[in-house]
């Protein structure tokens, strides 16, 4: 069976269709500035050289998912030739809350599970619902099956999860740390195993997924018990365009300064800080290329960045009762050997050790040296094979 994985944003649409008999890619695509001037159209046919581009104009999701499926089932450059080759459609959806700890099948009761839940998501959570509507709309027959963000963190006990406020905001409002990355977390807390040669439930590790968006997580036995984004994604280490961990009262001294409201202040928080508040630039590139030239700042929040990280490692050292292994992952932690070098000489106290010779782009496995206390991991992660994963699980049941 193949899948139609689904992570729609507010204006954007990434998809990839997933052939389940080998868990291979066959297309893989981005739809760009969805309702708005210019909607821009890619996709390319893996293994080929088949590639579908242009420039039209869609108005909504609907019209983006029939764009989709008009180029997945194109004779010329397509991947499939009829659309009864698609069994189910997978999709990320950022906010399950406490109602949904695992994925689930779409039907009229949990789209209201899932509506219910934008006010803790509101700008995601709505883009996704669309993306949902749109495959209904399009492909009336075929199974949607929707996989929460937040799912994977749910096994987080509640000194994890609580935030020290007045109880009844958690009660009645449900106001508590979720966690996101979750599909991310999830695949590379099943493949570490693998790497330490032990089974998942014996093993005690740390996962820091470090891209433009970045957690970090605490995993015993397959399940996380800690996890730095909060109630939204904004918590936690610092990241492309999000601050990370603020004092809530900084919030209250800038807007009393600059006259912003509270959405102006998160905008800023959400978009304009991190190493785009700090620096030059969002991308970990741009910033290192500014502080080898020299540029001061760029070199300070390359430290806050690295220091944050290594906090929150020496944190989930505790929580997870003396770690077995750290693994790196994602944009920064796929690629950026020399800053996971970096992360992890702040740890040689503890006698964990990189080794140079492993420690390469495209290594996949252990990058730390044989007599380091803690095992340094690199893996590529995947987050749309899980939701591939379950999409099949549960339409399989049906
Ligand atoms: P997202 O959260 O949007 O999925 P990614 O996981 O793709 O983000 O990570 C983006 C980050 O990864 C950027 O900061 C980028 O600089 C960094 N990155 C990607 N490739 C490299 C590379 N070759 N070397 C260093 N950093 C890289």
């Amino acid at each position: 069976m193949k899948i139609l994985v689904i992570n729609a944003g507010s204006s954007s649409l990434k998809f990839q269709l997933i052939d389940m008999d080998d868990e291979s890619v066959k297309a893989k695509g981005l739809v760009e500035r969805i309702g708005i001037e210019g909607t821009h159209f890619k996709q390319n046919v893996l293994g080929t050289d088949k590639v579908i581009e242009f420039t039209r104009n869609m108005a909504d999701h609907t019209e983006a998912i029939s764009a989709v499926l008009e180029a997945l089932t194109d004779k010329e450059n397509g991947a499939i030739n009829s659309l009864d080759e698609i069994g189910a459609c997978g999709h990320r959806v950022l906010h399950g809350g406490e109602t949904f700890k695992g994925s689930v099948l779409v039907t009229e009761e949990t789209m209201k599970g899932i509506e219910e839940l934008v006010p803790l998501g509101p700008l995601h959570q709505p883009a996704n619902i669309a993306g949902i509507k749109a495959c209904q709309a399009v492909m009336p027959t075929k199974p949607n099956v929707a996989v929460f963000d937040t799912a994977f963190h749910q096994t987080m006990p509640p000194k994890a999860f609580l935030y020290g406020v007045p109880y009844e905001y958690y009660t009645n409002l449900k106001v508590r740390r979720y966690g996101f990355h979750g599909t991310s977390h999830r695949f590379i807390a099943g493949e570490t195993p693998k790497y330490l040669g032990k089974k998942p439930e014996d093993c005690k590790f740390i996962i820091c997924h470090l891209g433009n968006g970045s957690s970090l997580s605490a995993i015993v036995g397959g399940k996380v018990v800690d996890t730095t984004m909060g109630l939204t994604p904004l918590e936690g280490v610092l990241m492309g365009t999000r601050s990370g961990d603020v004092d809530p009262a900084v919030l209250e001294y800038i807007m009393d300064n600059t006259g912003m409201d509270i959405h102006q202040m998160l905008n800023c928080l959400n978009k304009k800080s991190g190493f785009a508040g700090l620096s030059c630039s969002s991308d970990m590139r741009d910033v290192k290329a500014a502080a080898a030239k020299g540029d001061a700042q760029a070199q300070a929040a390359l430290d806050v960045w690295c220091y944050r990280i290594q906090k929150y490692i020496g944190a989930y050292n505790v929580a997870v009762g003396g770690a077995d292994a750290i693994v790196f992952t994602a944009g920064i932690g796929e690629n950026d050997t020399a800053a996971c070098a970096d992360v992890i000489a702040g740890l040689a106290f503890m006698g964990v050790k990189i080794d140079p010779a492993k420690n390469q782009r495209g290594v996949c496995g252990i990058i730390s040296a044989d007599d380091s206390t803690i095992k340094v991991l690199r893996i590529p992660t995947n987050e749309e094979l899980p939701i591939a994963r379950d999409t099949l699980e549960i339409v399989s049941k049906l």
